[in-house]
C-alpha cells in the first residue's frame, strides 16, 4: 500500500515532535469535507483539519484566487503590498463591535506566533510582565505561548519556559473544580480570578493581560456560561489589565457567529485569530484596538515570510465565502449545528460511554466516560480503539480534552447535511462497538 510507504520514509525522515504518524491517515487530495488517502480510500473528515478547512478544503474560489495572484507575486518581504493592507482592512470591518473600524493588525503564520506577540504587545503596552491563563488552554508551543498552555507531554523536556504565567480554573462546568452547579455557583471559577488579584503576594499590580479562549477548544470543546468571560472582562477593565481573546479554534464563523466572543458580548483589547481565516494556508494574526496603536515600538516585531500576497488573497476570499449572504455560511452552521447537537444528544442518551454534548455552531464537544455517575474519562485505550474504528469506517473524528477523553466535532461549515449525519451515523456506530 503506498500510504504505508509514505509512512515509513516520514518515519525515517520526519522530526519524533510531529503527531505520531504510525498507522495515521495519509492524506493525498481533499475536496470540501472530503480527503483522500494515495490507495484511493475517502473519509469524511468532521475535523476540517483541525478546525482550518471552514471553508471546506480547495474550494474553488479559494483555488482561483490562488491561480490568479501566484502570476504576480507572492512573497513580500517587507515590503507594502496591498493585499495585506486589503486584508487588515477587510478584518477591521468584519471584527467585533467594539473593535471594528478601530484596530489595527499584525500578520504571522500560526496561532503559535500570535499568541507569542499578543504576549508581548502586552507587555510593551502595559509595562508589566505576567500573563494569567487559564487551566486547559492550549495558546502554542513556543516558550511564551507553551507557558500559557497546559498539556504537559508538551512542555515537560523544555523547560524552564517563559515565567511570570499564572494559570487560572476556566469555566468547565462538566468537572467543575469545586463541584459547583452553575448558575448556583455564582461563576466561582471567574471570581477565583478576581480574589487572586486582590492578594497582596500575587504580585497583581505586575499583570499585563490575561488570555482566554472564548470558547475552549484543546482542552475540551467547552461552552462556557455567558458570565464568565463577561466577568473577566470587567475584572480586566477595572484593574487595567488587558484582555486577549483567542479566537484561533473557535473563530472564523465556527460557532455560528463570525466570532466565539460575539455570544458573550465581550470586546477583548486584542484578538489572536488563525485556522480558518487563512483556512487551506498558513496565517495567523493580532489585531488590537486602535488605542494602543502609540504604545508598540516601530519596526520591533517582524517575520521574514509574513504578510505573503497567496496568504492574504486566500484570507480574503475565506471571508468573501464565509460572509457571502447568499449561502449564509454562518447562520447555516448555527442552525444545522443546533440540529446536529440534538440529534447527538438522542445518540448519547442511548450511549452508557457517551455524555453531556455542548457547543455552538460547529464547535462541538461529546465527552466519552467510563461511568456517567462519576464522569471518570473513558480510557485512553478505548477512546484510541473509537477513533481508529472511525477511520476504517471512513470518517476524521478527533478527541481534545484534559483526558483526551472529548470528541471535538469541527467539520466544514460547507459540508453537506448528508455527508454531516453520515458521518455521525458511523461515529456511532464505532462507539457502540468499542461499548460492547
Ligand atoms: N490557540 C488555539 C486556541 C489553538 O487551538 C491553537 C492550535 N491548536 C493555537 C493557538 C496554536 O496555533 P498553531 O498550531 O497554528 O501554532
Amino acid at each position: 500500500r503506498r500510504a504505508q510507504e509514505v509512512i515509513q520514509r516520514a518515519l525515517q525522515f520526519q522530526s519524533p515532535t510531529r503527531p505520531s504518524v504510525k498507522g495515521r491517515i495519509v492524506v493525498e487530495s481533499g475536496y470540501g469535507a472530503g480527503i483522500q488517502d494515495p490507495d484511493g480510500n475517502i473519509l469524511i473528515d468532521l475535523s476540517a483539519g483541525v478546525a482550518v478547512s471552514n471553508v471546506g478544503r480547495n474550494h474553488p474560489r479559494v483555488v482561483a484566487a490562488i491561480r490568479d495572484q501566484a502570476e504576480r507575486l507572492m512573497h513580500s518581504a517587507g515590503l507594502v503590498n496591498e493585499t495585506t493592507v486589503a486584508l487588515a482592512e477587510r478584518l477591521s470591518a468584519c471584527m467585533p463591535e467594539g473593535l471594528r473600524g478601530e484596530c489595527f493588525t499584525w500578520f504571522g503564520m500560526s496561532g503559535s506566533a500570535a499568541t507569542e506577540t499578543a504576549i508581548k504587545f502586552a507587555k510593551a503596552i502595559t509595562g508589566r510582565s505576567q500573563i494569567i491563563a487559564f487551566e486547559g488552554a492550549y495558546h502554542g508551543v513556543f516558550h511564551g505561548s507553551l507557558a500559557l498552555t497546559t498539556r504537559e507531554n508538551f512542555r515537560e523536556k523544555f523547560g524552564p519556559l517563559m515565567p511570570g504565567a499564572l494559570h487560572m480554573p476556566y469555566a468547565y462546568c462538566y468537572r467543575c473544580f469545586v463541584d459547583l452547579k452553575y448558575p448556583d455557583c455564582g461563576v466561582s471559577c471567574a471570581k477565583y480570578l478576581d480574589y487572586k488579584l486582590s492578594t497582596p503576594n500575587t504580585g497583581a499590580d505586575d499583570v499585563a493581560a490575561v488570555i482566554v479562549e472564548s470558547m475552549q477548544a484543546d482542552g475540551g470543546y467547552i461552552d462556557p456560561p455567558v458570565e464568565f468571560l463577561q466577568m473577566l472582562r470587567e475584572i480586566c477593565t477595572r484593574r487595567g489589565i488587558l484582555l486577549i481573546i483567542d479566537e484561533v479554534q473557535a473563530g472564523a464563523g465556527r460557532t455560528g457567529k463570525m466570532w466565539a466572543s460575539e455570544h458573550f458580548g465581550v470586546v477583548p483589547d486584542m484578538m489572536t485569530w488563525a485556522k480558518g481565516i487563512g483556512g487551506d494556508l498558513p496565517l495567523s494574526g493580532v489585531t488590537v484596538h486602535k488605542r494602543y496603536q502609540d504604545k508598540l515600538p516601530l519596526a520591533s516585531q517582524v517575520i521574514t515570510g509574513a504578510e505573503n500576497a497567496l496568504a492574504n488573497v486566500v484570507a480574503l476570499a475565506n471571508l468573501d465565502i464565509l460572509l457571502d449572504p447568499q449561502d449564509n455560511l454562518i447562520e447555516r452552521a448555527a442552525l444545522f449545528g443546533a440540529e446536529i447537537k440534538a440529534e447527538l444528544a438522542a445518540i448519547a442518551a442511548d450511549s452508557a460511554i457517551l455524555d453531556d454534548v455542548r457547543g455552538r455552531g460547529f464547535f462541538i464537544g461529546v465527552e466519552l466516560v467510563a461511568d456517567k455517575a462519576t464522569r471518570k474519562p473513558l480510557e485512553p485505550k478505548r477512546v484510541g480503539a473509537i477513533l481508529q474504528r472511525c477511520e476504517q469506517l471512513g470518517v476524521r473524528i478527533m478527541a481534545c480534552g484534559r483526558y483526551g477523553s472529548t470528541i471535538r466535532i469541527m467539520p466544514p461549515l460547507t459540508i453537506t447535511k448528508a455527508h454531516f449525519r453520515e458521518g455521525l451515523r458511523r461515529f456511532a456506530q464505532a462507539v457502540s462497538e468499542v461499548e460492547h
